[in-house]
């Protein structure tokens, strides 16, 4: 601890609180690297904030776990490189602030037993991946991990069914997994500055999503139930989205392999004759292959491991609740079984041309 603080600490701030019975103390900004022992006498405390100092792992213990009435606790800008263990001895903890600290990983006991918490704020740390035992958290409503390492999601996240608001900005996540679709009272995604590639279309399962930010990542087109969606904020700039620039297609039909005819005769045939389905549930590979089969949007024809990537554009402000509407043009991905279908002229779509030079162009 730095000279001064000591002494201002154990007979200045802890003191008056000890007198006051004061349920609350704030010690921001005191250049402290441990805290005072004194502070062992607080065991009333239910909000402590120690954010902007020193404090090191070991200039918490073992003084802050006397505080076990703890509901929130703010060590925001700090030395941390974990978090502290003596959380799980603080059954009350609901908000936790480490923000701008030095964490590289989350121990597994300690989220364990952090399942009253309801804000858990780690952004600007050093964490890498988020363990499974985030799962334990349920009540959490607000989880703030932007400004870390991330390079991906787990799964357990599906678990987190009280979350409104995921803060994962400022990563390296190359997609969102498909669990974030189990998340019914999820209302705001702050994802941009990543790497993602594409957009999951299971996010269109979020129903209570309003506010969508992915802007400054790596999106060329967006899932076509972007449009099934009632997003009030959708900030979507700094995306090498595909640009609308039609030139005329020289595209002729193309030969299928032998698999996706048969894949799609079988499909046609199953439609009609329902008696055949009892024979290719028994056949694995060809009943995996079938459920996989996407619908062409212009023949409404089948079509299994072989289509057309296609866009549709669509005005942004047609999708996105009146509220703040951007202008502009939004690429949607399109599937269509065949080049026939894409030449047919008689719908909106296009197909996405990538010639010698820098620059993706369409034909139609
Ligand atoms: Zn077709």
């Amino acid at each position: 601890m730095a000279a001064n603080g000591s002494t201002v600490l154990d007979h200045g701030v802890v003191l008056r609180a000890l007198r006051s019975k004061t349920t609350t103390l704030s010690l921001d900004n005191t250049k402290i690297d441990a805290l005072p022992p004194s502070l062992t006498k607080l065991t009333f405390l239910t909000k402590f904030s120690a954010k902007n100092n020193s404090l090191t792992d070991h200039g918490l213990s073992p003084t802050l776990k006397s505080l076990t009435k703890l509901c929130a606790i703010n060590l925001g800008c700090n030395k941390l490189s974990c978090l502290p263990v003596c959380f799980m001895e603080m059954p009350e903890l609901q908000n936790i602030h480490l923000f701008s600290n030095e964490i590289e990983q989350l121990d597994e006991d300690v989220l364990e037993c952090l399942t009253e918490v309801i804000v858990l704020n780690l952004n600007g740390n050093l964490i890498d991946h988020l363990p499974p035992a985030i799962a334990s958290l349920n009540n959490l409503t607000t989880l703030g991990i932007a400004s870390n390492r991330l390079k991906f999601l787990p799964q357990e996240i599906s678990h987190l069914s009280s979350l409104v608001e995921l803060h994962v900005e400022d990563n390296q996540l190359q997609h969102l997994p498909s669990g974030i679709s189990q998340l019914k009272k999820l209302t705001r995604i702050y994802a941009q500055k990543n790497k993602l590639q594409s957009l999951n279309p299971l996010i269109s399962c979020c129903t209570s999503l309003r506010v969508l930010d992915i802007s400054s990542n790596q999106i060329q087109f967006f899932p076509q139930e972007l449009g099934e969606m009632k997003l009030r904020e959708f900030h979507y700039e700094l995306n090498p989205l595909i640009p609308f620039i039609p030139i005329p297609s020289s595209a002729t039909e193309e030969v299928l392999p032998l698999k996706e005819l048969i894949c799609r005769r079988l499909f046609t045939i199953l439609e009609n004759d329902s008696r055949l389905e009892v024979i290719v549930q028994s056949l694995p590979e060809v009943r995996d292959a079938l459920a996989q089969a996407g619908k062409c949007l212009v023949c409404d024809g089948p079509f299994v491991n072989s289509w057309l990537e296609c866009v549709k554009f669509i005005q942004a402000k047609k999708i996105i609740l009146p509220l703040r509407s951007p202008s502009g043009l939004i690429p949607i991905r399109i599937m269509l079984c065949s080049y026939k279908c894409l030449n047919s002229g008689d719908h909106d779509y296009y197909g996405i041309a990538t010639p010698p030079s820098t620059n993706d162009i369409f034909v139609k």
